[in-house]
């Protein structure tokens, strides 16, 4: 099927995207992009639909929403990325809170974003599998736990309406808890690595959060991820680092250590509350493994 599929999460950005996606869809059927469009009716629904469209024979998707709309699809057409025949192509019209992925792409947000739906060009991009205690799931933008993690739960929970002020009001609510847990982790089946950490960051792309750059160096296509993790610090000195990461300059202090892997193991017992693409689920983790190239991003 030439087709594409929009899917498009309404609630995204507080609401805006419902407001906006019209326009942007009409714009690009006038401009040739031949496209079905399907509306997301609660959390997880891209998933589900994305799952059934695949059933139908659709292999060109289109994100119309934030970071959360991309990685639902991304999920929802999962048995893809083990085929060695089938291939999915995922586009994106970001109208959401957090438009992260795509910064390693453009800088233009939208605009930039359907100029490259419509000049048709598709690239591969690197998918990571997560195996956690109850199943798996799969993400293309990063994977963090602790802080990060904990910031992000508490500001969707309370203040993800305030944008970015409500992210700084979830900041400074969390650095008054500020903790260093043990974490053990075992990179590419041989290097353990072993620290009290106040965060771990696994990520395929460079920009969570809107404009946050947690893996400067990071290249969604080269087979790896980047681990950023943060060490044990005063609180002070956490604060001048965790201001760094608006520019990627977080990487070069002493207490981060970086490193890439294709393979990450975990040793956690228990249910830990993990950001994936920007929303926060409660798992345990086993094991992640980067599948090369297994997506094809068309931006
Ligand atoms: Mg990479």
């Amino acid at each position: 099927m030439d087709k594409h599929l929009a899917i498009v999460n309404a609630a995204a950005g507080s609401g805006q995207c419902g407001k906006l996606a019209g326009n942007a869809i009409s714009d690009l059927r006038d401009k040739g992009l031949e496209l079905d469009v399907w509306y997301t009716r609660r959390p997880g629904h891209a998933v589900e639909l994305a799952r059934d469209a695949l059933g139908q024979g659709y292999r060109s998707f289109i994100a119309v929403g934030g970071d959360g709309t991309a990685h639902e699809i991304v999920n929802g057409v999962a048995e893809v990325f083990s085929s060695p025949d089938e291939r999915v192509c995922l586009g994106f019209l970001p109208l959401g809170t957090g438009n992260s992925f795509i910064r390693d792409y453009t800088r233009l947000g939208e605009a930039g974003a359907m100029a490259g739906l419509l000049r048709g060009r598709t690239r591969p991009c690197d998918v990571v599998r997560v195996r956690h205690a109850e199943g798996e799931l799969y993400f293309i933008n990063i994977f963090s736990f602790g802080f990060v993690a904990d910031v992000c739960e508490l500001t969707n929970a309370r203040y993800k309406a305030l944008g970015s002020a409500g992210y700084a009001m979830g900041v400074m609510a969390m650095l008054a808890r500020l903790r260093f847990e043990p974490v053990f982790m075992r990179l590419d089946g041989e290097k353990p690595w072993e620290q009290r950490a106040a965060f771990v960051s696994i990520n395929n792309s460079q920009y969570t959060g809107g404009n946050m750059q947690m893996a400067p160096y990071a290249n969604p296509a080269d087979g790896l991820v980047d681990l950023v993790v943060v060490g044990e610090l005063g609180r002070a000195k956490f604060v001048s680092l965790f201001l760094k990461i608006f520019r990627g300059g977080h990487v070069h202090h002493p207490e981060v250590t970086t490193s890439r892997a294709a393979t990450v193991e975990f040793n956690f017992d228990a249910p830990l509350p993990v950001m994936v693409d920007g929303e926060v689920v409660h798992i345990a983790p086993r094991e992640l493994d980067v599948l090369p190239g297994a997506l094809d991003v068309r931006i």
